[in-house]
């Protein structure tokens, strides 16, 4: 190897003790890294012979383990499609919203299974809600049905990856946008007979029409990480315009304050009991995050 420039690439795979660079000329390589080195798929980086420099990066998405440990899933995301089917459990699509928004990424949603006549209601209880606020895929990645919207959006030059709970259809889908990936489907892919975590390899794909896609074996759960009470009543879907002015309390959790706009908007029905619950379950989460914070300085 001769000493050469630094060639840019992007991390489109991750093996542990290497990562694949797919360089600016289109050429891909595999470089070595330290075991735990922190670098992810979606990394920007220079590569000068075997050494290996990340750049800053302009978003991370974390996943949380069985054990509440965080571990970083991807970098760079722009989007993040929270994938939907019936059975999905209430609270998933808000907390994921909430998640996705503090990491920096756009959420949209894709309501998946819309084969199934009990995709109706849900379609209906979610478009009720989430219309006009976020991108709104109803689609089924069985019969491909409703998928052209969602890959018109995607080559709008978004980078994006899916979270969804097991059996939501999130492999099928990916399958359906990108045909080179062929994942196994209804496979519980990153859990060995063991039960313990194997090591898995997320990847990024581009998409044939446009935009990237970032496969994320075991990514179902999210971290609520780096977080304050502020954003999370800022970024829960819904509450954005109620709160700041219309509050008495200019720093209102909205739980027993007096003259709170969103418990007014609950009792009228304009957000519903349920997704009220969810937002005090996160609340109560962001609290213990805090007083952790404030115990550790
Ligand atoms: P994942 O765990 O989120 O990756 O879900 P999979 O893609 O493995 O799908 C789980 C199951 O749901 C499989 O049996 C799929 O065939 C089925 N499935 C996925 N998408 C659809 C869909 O649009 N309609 C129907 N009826 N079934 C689907
Ligand atoms: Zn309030």
């Amino acid at each position: 190897h001769g000493k050469g420039l630094a060639e840019q690439g992007l991390i489109v795979s991750h093996f542990g003790v290497a990562v694949e660079v797919l360089f600016e000329t289109g050429e891909r390589r595999m470089v070595k890294v330290k075991r735990n080195s922190g670098h992810v798929v979606g990394d920007g980086v220079t590569v000068l012979g075997e050494v290996l420099h990340r750049l800053p990066r302009r978003t991370e998405l974390s996943r949380r383990d069985a054990r509440g440990g965080i571990h970083l899933v991807a970098a760079n995301l722009d989007v993040l499609g929270v994938v939907l089917a019936p059975g999905t459990p209430s609270g998933f699509l808000d907390r994921a919203i909430v998640a996705a928004r503090t990491a920096g990424l756009a959420p949209f949603v894709v309501l998946n299974k819309c084969d199934l006549p009990e995709a109706l209601e849900l379609g209906r209880v979610i478009g009720s809600v989430y219309d006009g606020i976020l991108p709104l895929f109803p689609l089924s990645a069985v019969t491909g049905a409703g998928i052209e919207p969602l890959r018109d959006f995607l080559s709008q030059g978004h980078r994006g990856a899916f979270v969804g709970t097991t059996g939501v259809g999130k492999s099928s889908l990916m399958n359906a946008l990108c045909p080179e990936l062929n994942l196994k489907v209804g496979a519980l892919s990153d859990y060995n007979w063991t039960g313990r975590h194997t090591t898995t390899v997320s990847s990024l794909h581009a998409l044939p029409g446009g935009g990237e896609l970032v496969d994320t074996p075991g990514f179902r759960d999210f971290g609520l990480v780096d977080i304050t009470v502020q954003e999370l009543a800022a970024w829960f879907p819904g509450f954005e315009s109620l709160q700041d002015h219309r509050c008495r309390f200019n720093d209102c959790r909205h739980r027993q304050e007096p003259g709170c706009a969103v418990r007014d908007e609950v009792t009228s029905g304009g957000i519903s009991e349920e997704r009220y619950q969810t937002y005090l379950v996160l609340l109560g989460e962001v609290e213990a995050l805090e007083e952790e914070a404030l115990r550790r300085n």
